[in-house]
């Protein structure tokens, strides 16, 4: 990567933003709009379009009308794989562009979001443009005066929203199952990072998707995102986000149609160090990385860090060192390995959490404070607080900052036990040498994905999911298409 051409499209004015429904850019019925801005300095970057419930009503019209006659899902499979695979090539050759705008617009550090955002969705679409003509129907081996079939039908029209920690990212593990089934879709991305995904929407119609069949309107998710939730017309809602936003969608599915909500939630998740580990440096590398890369705004992110006492004091030593060594400021220079907190709400959020953990008995080996205030950014040191108890705020509550809570444990069942006291199970990891504990720990912690010996690393092969409060549903593999999907039985006498 060149940093000359990262600062030269630093550099570019961006365009208020509009809507994009039935395939043209469309301001907000009563014209409003919101400041965007930039955690990289505080200043307005641009403004998006502030949309009402009739946009979002519109939105969905315009993607009923286009389920209905059939415009995308009537194609033949194989003309709408080459639809999504020239998108997937789109967002490949545009990548740099869609990373540097995604990163002025939501302080992700350039380095990372190049892999994690475009490159991840250019792969994703392409994954999913594969597999639409390789899912099909059943026949059911019933009595043979009969032929029982069972078909797979896109659901109609999908709602999704989107975070801003990995819009690009998530958008796509959204959208390409989505658009790959047949389905319509109605995309509602984060207020504080729209823009990246809102060009990516961009460039589906400019690889041939038919107007109509993906909308997305921008603005605050307690209107749109509302609007969208009770909507009487949208058949599938698919979210990632809070836990309390999550809890919200079920309530309007609940006082609407009953649509189906898969979420995609939090995580307070538990990386278990023993003193056995093949490669305590490495462990320690991946550890701080795991929590401090995109200043913790990671779902998976392994935000405790549970550790054998007998290395405690050692491991902890060597997380620091490797965190010292963790530039944070500038996302946009390839030297920055954290880049900035999402929003100023944000960063008081973590700075808060930091401040209860201490007033319940936690020490801070390291950071703790807001610094580069002169940039005018919302930039945070990484934060090791040690001595928090499992049943502390800081290691039951999500902070999804730079915030790293630290736990000793004497035995495996202790570091079990400890690693399921909290009501999420998205992510987790064991370090040990131990075949047969490394196979009990990734039994006995309740979660969607665990680790050994590493952390963070997957593809998009399998599938990303959480249990208890971290959600339901998948992203990811083929396992995600049944959320984009209905059974229909044909029960024909012969
Ligand atoms: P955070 O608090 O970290 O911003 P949210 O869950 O609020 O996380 O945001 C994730 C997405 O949910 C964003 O696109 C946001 O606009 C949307 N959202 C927020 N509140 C609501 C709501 N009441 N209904 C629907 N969507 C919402």
């Amino acid at each position: 990567m060149d940093q000359s051409k990262i600062d030269a499209l630093r550099a570019r004015p961006v365009s208020p933003q509009l809507h994009l429904i039935d395939g043209k850019q469309v301001p907000t019925s009563d014209g409003a709009t919101m400041d965007v801005l930039s955690p990289l300095d505080g200043q307005v970057l641009t403004t998006i379009a502030k949309g009402t419930t009739a946009d979002m009503e519109s939105a969905i019209a315009s993607a009923r009308a286009a389920f209905d006659d059939r415009r995308w899902a009537g194609q033949p499979p194989a003309a709408r794989k080459k639809v999504l695979l020239k998108w997937a090539d789109l967002i490949e050759s545009n990548a740099l562009e869609l990373a540097v705008l995604g990163v002025r617009d939501n302080g992700t550090e350039i380095g990372m979001a190049i892999k994690a955002e475009p490159g991840s969705a250019a792969g994703t679409i392409r994954y999913y443009a594969e597999a639409l003509d390789k899912v099909y129907g059943e026949i059911a081996p019933t009595q043979s005066d009969v032929l029982g079939l069972i078909h797979k039908e896109p659901v109609g029209v999908v709602g999704a929203i989107i975070p801003w920690n990995f819009p690009l990212m998530i958008g796509a593990w959204k959208l390409g199952p989505a658009l790959a089934m047949g389905n319509s879709v109605v995309l509602k991305p984060a207020e504080t990072a729209s823009l990246s995904l809102m060009r990516m929407v961009e460039l589906a119609h400019e690889a041939g998707l038919p107007s109509g069949v993906l909308n997305a309107v921008t603005g605050e998710g307690a209107v749109v995102g509302e609007a969208m939730g009770l909507s009487m017309d949208v058949d599938v809602l698919v979210f990632t986000g809070s836990g309390g936003t999550g809890r919200r969608l079920m309530e309007y599915s609940a006082r609407s149609n009953m649509k189906r909500v898969y979420l995609e939630l939090g995580g307070k998740s538990p990386n278990i160090i023993f003193a056995d580990a093949p490669d305590l440096d490495e462990a320690a590398k991946v550890a701080a990385h795991g929590i401090f890369r995109n200043a913790g705004q990671v779902c998976v992110a392994g935000s405790r860090l549970l550790i054998e006492a007998s290395i405690h004091d050692e491991f902890v030593a060597k997380v620091a060192e490797v965190a010292k060594g963790m530039q944070v400021g500038d996302p946009l220079s390839l030297k920055t390995a954290i880049g900035a907190v999402n929003s100023d709400r944000q960063l008081d959020q973590n700075l808060g959490f930091v401040k209860t953990a201490t007033a319940e008995g936690g020490q801070i080996i390291m950071g703790g404070n807001r610094i580069l205030r002169e940039t005018g950014g919302y930039f945070m040191e990484p934060t090791i607080v040690t001595g928090v108890t499992p049943d502390a705020t800081l290691a039951q509550k999500e902070v999804f900052g730079p915030v790293l809570a630290v736990t000793a444990f004497e035995t495996e069942e202790d570091a079990i036990r400890i690693a399921n006291s909290t009501v999420y199970g998205l992510a987790g990891a064991v370090w040990t040498s131990n075949l047969s504990r490394a196979h009990r720990v990734v039994r006995d912690v309740r979660t969607g994905v665990m680790h050994v010996n590493t952390y963070g690393g997957a593809d998009g092969t399998v599938p990303l999911g959480g249990v208890g409060q971290s959600g339901n549903g998948h992203d990811k593999s083929l396992h995600a298409l049944e959320k984009y999907i209905n059974l229909k039985t044909a029960w024909i006498k012969l």
